[in-house]
């Protein structure tokens, strides 16, 4: 057996394992601003913005998966802040991914360039072009949201922290069961929990993770002293989608492994992104820095008008933004503007029976020519 599915096993059991006679074996819900504090606050619970019993437990689950310590957040976008806020400082210079998920570029261009802090752009697939002197920090994505670019993240790390930059990992298009950065070399990693940690598309949520503890406690203390807090309800519904992410997650992979083949094979589709395709530009290093192949597929329909109709069309996909619920999803990614084909869709799969999944694609294909 595998770690990962040692991990998954006994996640199914740290709460247990701790309960005394008679308590609740699901968490219990904890909302509260204030705790019983009398005297010495020392060592106890103190404010709501300080401590909350449900993040606890959120963050163990969390932290077990990473094999590091967790911080939980309000959001995907607020666990990168807290990176990029708490480490960075006036004259900094950070590299972004140019082709990853777009608002870590906006919230750099309008929020730290006015503190005299530089981003640079480089594309995922050329990474490790061009080196990492003057950098503090080197944020990286892989596969990348939405072109599905990698690169290799051991030697990203490597060669960043000979430069003395700190490494950061976006997680979110794999999840610690997919992908583990910390291992390859990455000092943090965050993750929009939005996706399919949570997976049931009913919350925001965010975590960074890391084994350094000082890094650890820059990123808490901000958390603490800039209220980017995450709500107790999200973190208790967070902690019930972690109980089944392995489960999901590996009929999402499953499901993506054997339909994005037959989508490169059908006539209607142009080209097909997904690690796990043998001619796939980055199948070589998917298959030694990723534990599975992940759940999104990237296929360019002729124009954009065929990719609205299949994404419309088809009674098994959901039309929106966002992926990693348990039903699939679609959207044309050109609408906001990323750099890629008009016809360009990026295709969340679900947990939806496969062969059902890809009858329902199937016809949809079919009739777009028609
Ligand atoms: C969605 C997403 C985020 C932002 O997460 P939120 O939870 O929406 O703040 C960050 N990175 C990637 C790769 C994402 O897909």
């Amino acid at each position: 057996m595998n770690d990962q599915s040692k991990r998954a096993a006994e996640l199914a059991h740290l709460r247990g394992r701790k309960l005394s006679k008679g308590e609740p074996v699901p968490l219990p819900l904890t909302m509260a601003s204030m705790y019983h504090l009398p005297g010495d606050p020392e060592g106890f619970r103190q404010y709501g913005r300080f401590n909350n019993a449900t993040w606890e437990a959120v963050e163990e689950m969390l932290g077990h998966l990473e094999l590091a310590e967790a911080l939980a957040f309000p959001s995907g976008m607020a666990a990168i802040s807290a990176a990029f806020f708490s480490l960075l400082n006036t004259g900094d210079r950070i590299l972004l991914p140019s082709d990853g998920y777009y608002t870590p570029r906006m919230l750099s261009e309008r929020f730290l360039k006015p503190f005299g802090i530089t981003a640079d752009l480089r594309p995922t697939g050329a990474f490790l072009e061009g080196g990492f002197a003057g950098y503090r920090l080197v944020f990286i994505e892989t596969p990348s949201n939405p072109g599905l670019e990698l690169c290799d993240i051991e030697e990203v790390a490597k060669a960043a922290h000979a430069a003395g930059a700190v490494v950061v990992a976006d997680n979110t298009t794999m999840t610690p069961y997919g992908q583990r950065p910390l291992d390859l070399g990455a000092d943090i990693v965050v993750s929009s929990d939005t996706k399919a940690t949570n997976g049931h598309s009913d919350a925001l949520f965010g975590h960074v993770a890391s084994r350094d503890p000082w890094l650890l406690s820059a990123m808490r203390d901000w958390r603490k002293l800039s209220g980017a807090i995450p709500g107790p309800f999200e973190a208790w519904m967070v902690h019930r989608g972690l109980e089944t992410l392995e489960v999901r997650f590996d009929r999402m992979c499953r499901s993506a492994e054997i339909i994005a083949p037959r989508l490169q094979a059908h006539r209607s589709v142009g080209t097909v992104r997904f690690p796990g395709l043998l001619d796939d530009t980055s199948n070589n290093l998917a298959r030694v820095q990723m534990q599975r192949f992940g759940f999104l597929i990237g296929l360019t329909l002729e124009s954009e008008e065929l990719a609205e109709r299949f994404i419309d069309d088809c009674r098994l996909i959901q039309p929106a933004t966002s992926f990693g619920g348990v039903h699939t999803s679609a959207e044309r990614r050109a609408r906001w503007g990323d750099a890629v084909a008009p016809g360009f869709v990026r295709l969340s799969i679900g947990c939806e029976p496969t062969e059902e999944l890809w009858d329902a694609l199937e016809t949809t294909l079919n009739h777009l020519n028609a």
